[in-house]
């Protein structure tokens, strides 16, 4: 064992504070700190994009300069390094390639970043004095030909041999397609068999990402679950197949969040601070919220946020079909986000002044007070990676109601009533009405039973979203890669700051709330209610209005919640991750998905970067309408609870429990009915940047599917689940496909 210290280069296309658009930004943002904390030697790897604010920028120091080679090009690599809490960042300088208004969504992507990967494998020959690699780090598809133009045009070098490669899926709806004919003029390797072949996904097309998968040593992707829902067909986005082969180096390792940043009891831009031993401060943060945002300022009305992009793969078709449902039973919304839906969120605020806001911008210090402000937060994604503003709710002790996928399955606890266990309330199906259903079984644990409540806070707030705990995993892969390093952690640095005392920053006392708990009627909301909305929703009112208020839950849940409760949020995952390993293993004989079939989402995909808005929709109009399928074929751990689950769905059961049965019951049309759309693409390898490369975008179906009226079996909401028949208005606005440019201002471009 040698006492060298394992050296990771960790590439990127994007990390905060310098560049983020996304989850990916803030894990390339405090990954790395991690892993300096828990003793590795750290190098991060991003473009230098033209947006860099100047105060990073005129604090680099350039390093070195050399030319990489790109088929017949001869390109400039600038390296600039920049060194910060430890990590030393050297930033890929070719202003040809990034000196531009933002990272992605241009015809060159699959140049940019063919070129962004062949800099960071040269870069290895450069890197600091001591810095030897033994592990290149490669994030999604903008990333993947690392791994591949290693191993074909540098394995040879003395240097090279000890790098060990990771590649880690962040998001496998963005792959990195391109026409075939990138492989020659721009990769230089269509003269080598392997790569050909491996690269290649159809008869004209290859994919980046499926080069990683391939060529990589190890695979990781974002949380557990999303480990073996990838290796689906249906969240597969046709590289279910070579997944599946490669089971046995894949594995889901939880981001955390960055707790420093994202702390209640030391965050400037709150309203008032407050941690888990005392949280007047949050009451006050809701009052403060509900004024700022225009709402009725009252406690006894739950609150429910969302922040986030503004699209299907968010869920907003289920958001905007129960909105009605859920504004008119007295749950004040308020969402936060930019993307497809902004005019169905304004349609929506303007129906339900007083209880429902949106703002439609990126805000970050609306979004913190939001997070402090709101009760519940609403994340009911078609399929989740890992999700982080579910953690980032918990942290603030706002409860989050999320559909059992990916990360969120991972990460949110199912409220048990009967053991008082729990950090959220969560449903399976990617369905409206189990959506409704989940949302008032928190609003009503709200109106109804504060002990209850006050525990799930406290729950939700103890978990533990550090990065310690991923860092800590993603180093004993890389000593499982490196086993003659010792990676014995010295005295961690990133840990969780004391709770200050909460400095209550003008701290008004919250308005005294009518206590509506336990009574009979619907509290005050109802008819309050009836009276608010415009013309049309008092019409539906009457109806809609009808959350019956449960009695008060019976004494027996509080005894035992108090002793198990806290012990949930760090029991699941680990739990949950046997159930995918087994899942995994099971799966790995598995033969790939037909190619046929593969390759009509990927069509899609290659438009990625020039049509985002386009794309997303189409895509995620097919991931949504197989999800039901993905529930069904979930490890055989979830379904052999079924039968037990079936009577007691929102009792003792847990998440998996109820996912099994929800799988069970829901319907399969759904799944047959996935539109597909296929797009037509020019490849963007023209090697001027003078000649605008055509590209057709796909046009996607913009109608959304509605998601089957089908009451939700849930036992608990029965009620809420019956006025699922609140008709959404004839009125109400679709959402409409953006601009291209309007796309990469709102969503991800990757
Ligand atoms: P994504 O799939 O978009 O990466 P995540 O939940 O992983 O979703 O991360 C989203 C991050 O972006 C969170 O930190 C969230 O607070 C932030 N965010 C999303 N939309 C907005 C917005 N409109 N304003 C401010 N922050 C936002």
């Amino acid at each position: 064992m040698s006492d060298k210290k394992m050296q990771v280069v960790f590439a990127s296309a994007e990390a905060a504070p310098f560049v983020k658009t996304g989850g990916l930004g803030d894990v390339a943002g405090s990954l790395p700190r991690a892993l300096v904390a828990a003793g590795a030697d750290v190098i991060v790897m991003v473009p230098k994009y033209g947006t860099i604010a100047s105060e990073y920028t005129d604090r680099m120091e350039h390093v070195a300069d050399f030319y990489v080679s790109l088929g017949w090009r001869n390109e400039y690599c600038g390296l600039e390094r920049l060194v910060i809490d430890g990590v030393t960042y050297l930033f890929i300088d070719n202003e040809r390639y990034f000196k531009r208004d933002y990272p992605y969504g241009f015809f060159d992507d699959g140049e940019r970043f063919a070129f962004f990967s062949k800099a960071v494998t040269e870069s290895l020959q450069h890197l600091p004095e001591g810095f030897q690699c033994d592990v290149l780090h490669c994030n999604d598809w903008h990333t993947a030909l690392a791994p591949v133009f290693l191993r074909e045009f540098y394995q040879g070098l003395p240097l090279y041999e000890r790098v060990k490669t990771v590649f880690s899926i962040h998001n496998i709806a963005f792959q990195g397609q391109y026409a075939d004919t990138i492989l020659n003029d721009i990769l230089g390797m269509a003269h080598i068999p392997n790569a050909a072949r491996q690269l290649r996904c159809d008869e004209r097309s290859i994919n980046y990402m499926q080069g990683a998968l391939d060529y990589s040593d190890a695979i990781t992707t974002v949380s557990p679950s999303y480990a073996w829902e990838i290796q689906t067909p249906e969240y597969g986005e046709g590289l279910d197949g070579i997944l599946r082969r490669r089971s046995n180096v894949l594995s889901g390792i939880l981001n955390g969040i960055d707790t420093d940043a994202w702390n209640p009891a030391t965050d400037p831009m709150i309203h008032a601070n407050y941690s888990a031993s005392d949280m007047s401060g949050k009451k006050a943060c809701k009052a403060a919220l509900q004024e700022e945002l225009g709402l009725e300022v009252r406690d006894d009305r739950p609150l429910m946020v969302m922040v986030t992009r503004l699209t299907r793969q968010k869920g907003m078709d289920l958001v905007t079909y129960a909105l009605d449902r859920i504004l008119s039973g007295g749950v004040q919304v308020a969402v936060l986000g930019t993307g497809d839906y902004e005019e169905p969120m304004r349609y929506f605020a303007n129906k339900y002044p007083g209880t429902c806001a949106a703002r439609i911008t990126f805000d970050n210090a609306l979004s913190h007070r939001m997070y402090a402000g709101a009760d519940m937060f609403l994340m009911p994604s078609l399929f989740e990676p890992c999700g982080l503003s579910q953690m980032i709710a918990m942290r603030y002790g706002t409860l989050p109601v999320v559909r059992e996928t990916g990360g969120l399955r991972d990460t949110v606890a199912p409220y048990n009533q009967f053991t008082g266990e729990g950090t959220g309330f969560t449903f399976a199906n990617f369905n409206g009405d189990e959506m409704g259903d989940a949302v008032f079984r928190g609003a009503r644990l709200y109106w109804d039973d504060h002990a209850a409540w006050d525990q799930l806070v406290q729950n939700a707030m103890a978990a533990d979203f550090s990065w310690v705990r991923s860092a800590d995993e993603y180093m004993n892969l890389y000593h499982n890669l490196h086993p003659e390093i010792d990676i014995t952690k010295p005295e961690p640095v990133v840990q969780e700051p004391e709770p200050a005392e909460p400095t209550a920053v003008e701290a008004e006392p919250a308005a005294p709330a009518p206590e509506p708990a336990v009574t009979e009627a619907e509290p005050a909301p109802k008819t309050e209610q009836a009276a608010e909305p415009a013309d049309d929703a008092k019409a539906e009112a009457p109806a809609k209005a009808e959350e019956p208020a449960p009695k008060a839950e019976p004494a027996k849940k509080t005894a035992a919640k108090k002793t198990t409760a806290s012990k949930t949020a760090a029991k699941k995952p680990a739990a949950r991750k046997t159930a995918a390993t087994k899942s995994t293993a099971t799966k790995a004989a598995e033969k790939p998905a037909a190619k046929a079939t593969a390759t009509k989402p990927a069509a899609t995909k290659t438009t990625a970067a020039k049509a985002t808005a386009t794309k997303t929709t189409t895509k995620a109009t097919t991931s949504k309408a197989t999800a039901a399928k993905t529930t069904a074929k979930k490890p055989s751990t979830a379904s052999a609870t079924k039968t037990a689950t079936k009577s007691t769905a929102t009792k003792a059961a847990p998440a998996k429990a109820a996912a099994a049965k929800t799988a069970a019951d829901k319907p399969a049309t759904a799944a047959a009915t996935a539109p597909k759309a296929a797009a037509a693409k020019t490849a963007p390898a023209k090697a001027s940047t003078s000649k605008a490369a055509t590209s057709s975008a796909a046009k996607a179906t913009a109608k959304p599917a509605a998601p089957k009226a089908t009451a939700a079996k849930a036992a608990a909401p029965k009620a809420a689940a019956q006025d699922s028949s609140a008709a959404t208005p004839a009125d109400k606005p679709a959402p409409k496909a953006k601009s291209v440019s309007a796309a990469k201002r709102t969503t991800r471009k990757r």
